[in-house]
């Protein structure tokens, strides 16, 4: 019966366990978004939840941009500029256009 065995030394060492402290120090949620302590159980403020969800939400917008932008040459972009005559596409140390345009000087 080395089974039964088992069983029963399993159950006392169960039983032997540390009992769980009838009184557990209070925790102290803190609201993963303003920092602040929470006493919801949720351990979120309720404001800050729809907070952090609408945040979320504008995350995911800008990613979608973002990852939209980066769909075109950013790395070109960087390097161009377009002509507010004959919006022609110009290297951006280009000082005239072609067609005659100067640009202004970008004063730093
Ligand atoms: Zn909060
Ligand atoms: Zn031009």
């Amino acid at each position: 019966m080395c089974g039964f065995t088992f069983i029963r030394s399993e159950r006392n060492r169960m039983h032997n366990r540390k009992p769980t402290p009838l009184f557990q120090p209070r925790e102290r949620k803190r609201c993963p978004v303003c920092a602040e302590i929470a006493y919801s159980s949720a351990g979120i403020h309720p404001q800050c939840a729809v907070h952090q969800s609408d945040s979320k939400r504008m995350e995911a917008v800008k990613l979608k941009k973002q990852a939209a932008l980066t769909r075109l040459p950013a790395g070109d972009m960087q390097w161009q500029k377009t002509c507010s005559r004959c919006k022609a596409i110009l290297h951006v140390r280009r000082k005239v256009c072609d067609c005659g345009y100067s640009f202004p000087l970008h004063a730093r």
